[in-house]
C-alpha cells in the first residue's frame, strides 16, 4: 500500500531537498509533481485540489525556521496536509454509551465485514476488556452465519445462537435481549453484504438501525477497491448516516487514493484499519503514522517539529550573524552544543545546525551520542573567557588544568580543539567564497 504515491513524493522531496534556497518556480515544479503523483494514487480530485491549495498557502506564508532548510520545511507542510488529509486525529471507535452498546457493521459483501466482525470482537475483548456478542443477521447465505460463528470461537468470544427462520430484524432484537440479559459490554451486529448498493438493503439497514438505535454504524469497505470505495462510502453515508469506516486490505498493494479521499469525500471518520486476513489484523486508523509511511520522511517531520520548539532563533540567527563576519569562537560553539543537547536525540539534527555539516560525518563515525556534547560544554566551561576566545592559548599544561577541572582527559581536549579547528577553517574558506548565502548554500 502506498509504495508508488511514497516513491514518487521521495523523488520530489530528494530533488528539493538538495537546494539550499527555493524559488517560487522550484516550489510550483514540486506543487505540481505532487499533484500527478497524488492523481496517480487515485486520489479524488477535488481532494487532490484542496490538498494542494492547502500546501501552497502554508508554503508560500511559512516562516522558513533558520536552522531548517526550505525543503525539509515543504516535507513538514505536506505531511500536515496528508495527516488532515487522512482525518487528523485518531478516531476511537465510541464505547462511551450504557451497555449494551450496539454496533452495526455494513458494507458490501466481500468487503471483509464478516472477518473485521470476528476481528473487532477479538480487540474489544483484549484490549478493552468488554464482553461482546456477535450476531449475524446475514440470512441471506446461511454460511455466513456459520462463518461468523466459528470467528466468534476463534476470537473467544460469544455468539448468537443461530435460529433458522428469522428475519434480520428479529435476530438484531433477539441479540440485544440476550446481550441485556446476560449483561454484555458489546454487540457487534453483521449485516447481509449485496453485490452492489440496492435500496432493498439499505432498507433493511434502516429498520434494524432503527430498531436497536446503534452508537456506532461502521461502513467496511475494501481499499483495494480505489475511486469505488469512496462511492460505496458516500451511498452509504447518505441512505443510512454511518458513524465510522473500517478501511479492509489495507495490507495490499492498493494505491491509497481511497483512504486519502474517504474522510474528506464523505466526512465520516476512518476509524480502523484491516492489515492482514489474521484474526488480530486490525489496528486503529493512525492518520500521523500513515502519513509518516506515505512520505517516509519522519525523521524530517520530527526534526522540523523539535527544531520549532527548542531552538532558539534568536540565538541561532545571532551565531550565523557572527559566523558571517568570520567571528566564531568556543563560547559560540557551547551555545551551539547546547541547543543540540537541548534536542536530545542525534540523527539528522546535526546537519541543520548552521556550520556542524562538516563534523556530523565525524560524529556519526564515532558513533557518540549527546552524552559527548555535554562532555565538550564541560570542556569548554572549563576554559578561561581569554582561552574560549582564543584557543590557541591552550598549550599542553592549560590543556592539563582543563581536563582535569572538566573531568575528561587532554585527548578530549584535543579532539575538540581540532573539531573546533575545522569548523572555522571551513567558514573563513566559505566566507571568503562568498559570504554567508554560499557557505549556507554548501552546508545543506
Ligand atoms: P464479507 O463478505 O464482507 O463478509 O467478507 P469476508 O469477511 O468474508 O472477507 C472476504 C475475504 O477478505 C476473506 O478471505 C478475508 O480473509 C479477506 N480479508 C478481510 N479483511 C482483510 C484484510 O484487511 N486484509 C486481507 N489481506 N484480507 C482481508
Amino acid at each position: 500500500m502506498f509504495d508508488t504515491l511514497s516513491g514518487k513524493l521521495g523523488e520530489v522531496f530528494d530533488r528539493l531537498r538538495r537546494r539550499g534556497s527555493l524559488s517560487e518556480a522550484d516550489v510550483t515544479e514540486a506543487l505540481r509533481e505532487i499533484r500527478l503523483a497524488l492523481l496517480d494514487a487515485d486520489v479524488a480530485l477535488p481532494v487532490v485540489k484542496d490538498f494542494i491549495a492547502t500546501v501552497k498557502e502554508k508554503a508560500v506564508g511559512a516562516e522558513v525556521l533558520r536552522s531548517v532548510s526550505p525543503g525539509q520545511m515543504v516535507v513538514k507542510i505536506v505531511n500536515d496536509a496528508l495527516v488532515e488529509a487522512l482525518g487528523g486525529a485518531v478516531v476511537p471507535v465510541n464505547l462511551l454509551a450504557p451497555s449494551p452498546i450496539p454496533i452495526l457493521m455494513v458494507g458490501l459483501q466481500g468487503s471483509g465485514k464478516t472477518t473485521t466482525s470476528g476481528k473487532l470482537a477479538l480487540r474489544l475483548r483484549t484490549r478493552e476488556r468488554k464482553k461482546v456478542l456477535l450476531a449475524s443477521l446475514d440470512t441471506q447465505r446461511p454460511a455466513a452465519q456459520l462463518q461468523l460463528e466459528q470467528l466468534a470461537q476463534r476470537a473467544e468470544v460469544a455468539s448468537l445462537p443461530i435460529i433458522a427462520g428469522q428475519t434480520p430484524l428479529q435476530i438484531a432484537q433477539r441479540a440485544m435481549d440476550v446481550a441485556r440479559r446476560e449483561v454484555f459490554d458489546v454487540v457487534i451486529l453483521d449485516t447481509a453484504g449485496r453485490l452492489s448498493i440496492d435500496a432493498a438493503l439499505m432498507e433493511e439497514v434502516k429498520s434494524i438501525r432503527f430498531a436497536v438505535n446503534p452508537v456506532e454504524t461502521l461502513l467496511v469497505v475494501d481499499a483495494m477497491t480505489g475511486q469505488d470505495a469512496v462511492t460505496t462510502a458516500t451511498a452509504f453515508n447518505q441512505a443510512l448516516g454511518i458513524t465510522g469506516i473500517v478501511m479492509t486490505r489495507l495490507d495490499g498493494d492498493a494505491r491509497g487514493g481511497a483512504a486519502l479521499s474517504m474522510r474528506a469525500v464523505t466526512g465520516a471518520p476512518i476509524k480502523l484499519a484491516g492489515t492482514g486476513e489474521k484474526l488480530d489484523a486490525l489496528d486503529e486508523f493512525n492518520p500521523e503514522r500513515i502519513a509518516g509511511r506515505i512520505l517516509g520522511m519522519g525523521d524530517i517531520v520530527g526534526l522540523v517539529e523539535r527544531a520549532a520548539q527548542n531552538i532558539d532563533q534568536a540565538e541561532a540567527e545571532k551565531l550565523a550573524k557572527r559566523m558571517a563576519k568570520g567571528k566564531f569562537d568556543l563560547d559560540d560553539y557551547a551555545s551551539q552544543l547546547k541547543q543540540i543537547s537541548k534536542m536530545g536525540s542525534l540523527s539528522g539534527i546535526l546537519g541543520m545546525l548552521p556550520g556542524v555539516g562538516k563534523i556530523k560525518k565525524q560524529i556519526e563515525d564515532a558513533n557518540l551520542d549527546t552524552t559527548m556534547f555535554k562532555r565538550q560544554a564541560a570542556i569548554i566551561s572549563s576554559m578561561t573567557k581569554a582561552e574560549r576566545r582564543n584557543p590557541d592559548l591552550l598549550k599542553a599544561s592549560r590543556k592539563k588544568r582543563v581536563a582535569a577541572g572538566s573531568g575528561t582527559s587532554v585527548q578530549e581536549v584535543n579532539k575538540l580543539l581540532k573539531q573546533f579547528d575545522d569548523m572555522s577553517t571551513m567558514m573563513k574558506r566559505m566566507n571568503k567564497a562568498g559570504g554567508q548565502e554560499a557557505m549556507m548554500r554548501q552546508m545543506q
